[in-house]
């Protein structure tokens, strides 16, 4: 029988310690690590139980998560907290700057744009800061902040422990451009130097030396793509797609621009 919640995007193990938990809406990743499962994001509200499903279906306990990352102060990012922080007892992270979202300090959350209910504010527990690095036993969890998409936004760089050597997966934590668009920016009074910070923030993530591409929302890494590849027994490993990522996004920015973003 189908069940109720089911993603359509099939849950997969992705390489040695990452599995895609998400939907094609927004991603959701869990990372296993020696001392307990790390989330990434935690999706839309109504996602709750069909992430519960698709973490069922790999075989991980989400009473196991012990900590809970998010990119940025986005609703369908940070959707889930509180119910995996009330199952798990999670401790929860984001950058300082977006926890005043989190927390409704700021009115940035974008659940009216996308047609939610206003949602119940938290603080997190943890607030980062560019440049800090967390560690799970085995796996390194880096943070750089990329702001543009929010003030606040994250990219991570996680280690992914490999038979050979380790490998490093990284996730850029928000390139829409929804949110530095002329309308939005002005109904909202925030400055249009956002642009410019995204921009740098591109080129600076250029210098990193990424194997795994993981995808903010699936269509950002074609997730799907990844799944057919793993079900065919192929890595997911590139070396190249990072920068091609970062050089697509800027180059669909500069069309945006040109369009009158
Ligand atoms: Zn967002």
């Amino acid at each position: 029988m189908k069940k109720v919640f089911e993603s359509d995007i099939q849950p997969f193990k992705m390489c040695e310690n990452i599995y895609f938990v998400g939907s094609t809406k927004v991603s959701v990743h869990i990372i296993e690590t020696d001392e307990g499962l790390v989330m990434l994001d935690t999706g839309y509200p109504d996602m709750y139980e069909q992430i519960l499903n698709s973490m069922e279906a790999l075989g991980l306990d989400p009473k196991n998560i012990c900590a809970i990352f998010h990119t940025h102060g986005h609703i369908d990012h940070f959707g889930c907290t509180e119910k995996f922080k009330k199952l798990s007892g999670a401790k929860t992270y984001i950058s300082r700057i977006d926890n005043d979202i989190v927390n409704g300090k700021l009115d940035l959350s974008w659940a009216k744009e996308l047609g939610l209910p206003t949602p119940s504010f938290f603080d997190c527990d943890v607030l980062i800061e560019d440049g800090d690095c967390f560690s799970f036993g085995n796996v390194t969890i880096r943070c750089r902040l990329t702001p543009g998409h929010t003030d606040g936004v994250l990219s991570f760089f996680i280690t992914v422990p490999s038979s050979s050597k380790s490998l490093v997966a990284a996730m850029h934590g928000g390139v829409g451009l929804n949110s530095m668009t002329t309308p939005f920016l002005t109904a909202y009074n925030l400055p249009f130097t956002c642009r410019d910070t995204f921009r740098n923030g591109l080129h600076a993530l250029a210098d990193e030396r990424v194997d795994i591409v993981l995808g903010n929302h699936p269509q950002q890494n074609d997730t799907q793509g990844k799944l057919n590849k793993v079900l065919s027994g192929e890595s997911i490993v590139d070396h190249d797609e990072w920068v091609k990522f970062l050089t697509a996004t800027e180059c669909a920015f500069d069309h945006e621009l040109k369009n009158g973003l």
